[in-house]
């Protein structure tokens, strides 16, 4: 199945790209101090440090099973415009990774999924940011996958045509997810 939709592309810098310049706490202009070997912007009057935390991503392989098909979408949005990803995205801060999970897939495929089990963690040093990605295997329950906002095409793969992926650590879930159960480390 492969549905089109218009590309979107609307780069969206992560929060954590964006340098502070002033205090949050009491409005003084921060300058860098080294923190335990980082330098970070730190506020002179009342002691406050921005910190640089990862953002957290979770992603899903979607199959029917091991060893069967594996639905990715083709990302309507920059990072990585127009090639093949995992469904996935951006956990709130209110929110377990699981159902982030859940709800990114349904945002980008139109359907309710369900979790079944952790893949693994994964970390990235982007140039913008550093991210930690939770990867999960799960399993649609409800609905036909289509192309959404931000998604060009969504397609299921068998594991000997898969495409090249947008990120390498998403192959690497991949790889890992095609290990099984019995490989995964600890949560
Ligand atoms: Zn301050």
């Amino acid at each position: 199945m492969a549905l089109m939709a218009e590309p979107q592309s609307q780069p969206r810098p992560a929060s954590t790209t964006l340098r502070a310049r002033f205090c949050p706490r009491c409005a003084t202009e921060l300058s860098e101090r080294d923190v335990e070997g980082k330098l970070l912007p730190a506020c002179g009057a009342c002691d406050f440090i921005a910190y640089r935390d990862p953002k957290v991503v979770a992603v899903a392989v979607l199959s029917d099973g091991p060893g069967g098909t594996v639905w990715l979408i083709r990302r309507g949005i920059e990072p990585r415009l127009g090639e093949w990803a995992l469904p996935g995205g951006y956990v709130d801060y209110d929110e377990h990774p699981r159902a982030a999970a859940e709800r990114e897939c349904h945002e980008e495929l139109g359907c309710r999924v369900e979790i079944d089990r952790l893949v693994g963690v994964h970390h990235a040093n982007l140039v913008t940011a550093g991210v930690v990605i939770v990867a999960y295997a799960g399993r649609i329950v409800s609905g036909t996958p289509r192309a959404c906002p931000e998604v060009l095409e969504v397609r299921r793969f068998g594991l000997d045509e898969l495409p090249p992926l947008a990120f390498a650590t998403h192959s690497a879930i991949v790889r890992e997810w095609q290990r099984g159960p019995e490989a995964a480390p600890a949560p």
